[in-house]
């Protein structure tokens, strides 16, 4: 007989149901009593009343909705390497391993164990970034976006910041470079014009106001025809004898030469460095390959003005971040250790390898599953138009493309992919091997 003509399955009865169960598993019982409480209140109040499988299944959707709503690990089938809105750079075994050990306990973090005494947050990581950057000293914050304001108000504040119009640019997010300055209560100064600026544009605007020249990367966009820029080194150069702070906003943070994976050249930390810059700024999830954080190196002066602004206390990093910092770092210290990194081992995928991987799938998926060369992207605000050839698997789904990505992003773990042509694509320099199972049985299940 049909349960629900006894009136509603019981509370225990539903918990029970394995279906069920899996999810009070992840979200907690509390959450799983609630979703059913909710589904047989709203099972009362129908007419007809919804049958016991119905109300079971109004109980899996609100869980499912409640699931995506935590932070889950997902699998980024686009292509796009450093995908902001999929977390950008995933962290090495090395890094993931010490933010987990450091998390889970106590540790020196700002202790000095030899002394006993209170110690710097910020020195773990400070010999590190000033041997690879060859600056002479550092400190890190939340995000490069934190690092830009930090830098602005403690060196602009009350004075003029010049900018040139060619890279005057708004980062992503609303974060404006004009705005920046003025909440942090400096006058921008344009020079230039948005497709050339040149040394004299910058010199005649000094006056004994002008706090820096802010140099910004300009990763999102670029300026093509007839342009023309400064030689950083010049800058650097006039901005001394001037006595004018050069700050420079890298923004990717490539510490190694990327063309030795099939980029173009990129201008690097210890180049920036070295050009004569006295402050630069750059992220740790974009080309450094590390976890989110913001970090500043340049002259031993400038960076101890930095430390002592107050603001540095509202944007400091955790633990974690330090942690998994520190382990990327070191993974620059030899050339062999660089591909430990995710970011790098993903740039250096040969192309037989991926090849051989979707022969996996179309082995699984059969006729409605091809190999298919594709175009990876680096991403993440850094070389947005780099195209990197890649290879991955094209899948025409009978239940059309848009429904078949939209199955994948609610399965589990969600698995995010691209639609090209009426066709779902996987690309697979961003997939890492052992998740290949995964997303050939969560294709598999389509059809
Ligand atoms: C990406 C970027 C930022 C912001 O970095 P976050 O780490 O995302 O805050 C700032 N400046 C430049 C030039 C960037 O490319």
């Amino acid at each position: 007989m049909n349960e629900t003509l006894r009136g509603l399955p019981a509370v225990h009865r539903l918990l029970d149901d394995p279906s069920i169960a899996r999810y009070a598993q992840t979200l907690g019982p509390d959450a799983a009593k609630r979703a059913i409480g909710e589904a047989l209140d709203l099972a009362r109040a129908s007419a007809p009343q919804p049958s016991s499988e119905q109300i079971r299944q109004m109980i899996r959707d609100a869980l499912e909705h409640l699931r995506r709503e935590t932070l889950v690990a997902a699998v980024n089938a686009t292509g796009i390497l450093l995908h902001t809105n999929l977390g950008r750079a995933p962290l090495s075994t090395q890094a993931r391993e010490a933010a987990s050990a450091i998390g889970a306990g106590y540790s020196n973090l700002e202790y000095d164990v030899e002394r006993g005494a209170r110690g710097s947050r910020y020195g773990h990581v400070r010999s590190l970034l000033c041997e690879l950057s060859g600056a002479q000293d550092a400190v890190v914050v939340n995000n490069c976006a934190a690092a830009v304001f930090l830098a602005a108000d403690t060196l602009g504040r009350g004075r003029e910041t010049i900018v040139s119009r060619n890279q005057l640019i708004e980062i992503g997010g609303g974060f404006r470079l004009p705005d920046v300055l003025a909440r942090s209560g400096s006058d921008l100064v344009e020079v230039g014009t948005t497709n050339k600026v040149r040394l004299r544009d910058f010199t005649r605007a000094f006056t004994p106001r002008t706090g820096l020249v802010l140099r910004s990367h300009p990763s999102n966009f670029s300026i093509q025809g007839f342009t023309e820029d400064v030689a950083p080194r010049e800058l650097a150069d006039a901005c001394r004898s001037a006595g004018v702070v050069v700050f420079e906003d890298l923004g990717g943070g490539a510490l190694v030469d990327l063309r030795e994976y099939g980029l173009p050249r990129e201008r690097t930390v210890p180049e920036a460095v070295a050009d004569g810059a006295d402050l630069v700024a750059f992220s740790g999830d974009k080309l450094l390959g590390g976890p989110q954080a913001g970090i500043l190196v340049g002259s031993r002066a400038i960076i101890s003005r930095l430390r002592a602004n107050p603001l540095i206390r509202a944007l400091r990093v955790d633990k974690q971040t330090l942690a998994a910092l520190g382990e990327t770092l070191r993974a620059y210290t030899s050339p062999e250790r660089v591909k430990t990194l995710p970011l790098y081992r993903m740039l250096s995928i040969p192309m037989g390898e991926m090849r051989a991987r979707a022969q996996r799938y179309v082995s699984a998926l059969g006729a409605a599953a091809r190999g298919i060369e594709t175009t990876a992207y680096v991403g993440g605000g850094s070389l947005p138009q780099e195209r990197l050839p890649s290879f991955g698997v094209a899948y025409r789904c009978a239940r059309g493309p848009d429904a078949a990505t939209a199955a994948l992003r609610r399965g589990d773990p969600p698995i995010v992919a691209r639609i090209e042509h009426g066709e779902v694509i996987v690309d697979l320099r961003t997939v890492a091997p052992e998740d290949d199972e995964i997303v050939i049985r969560a294709l598999v299940q389509l059809t």
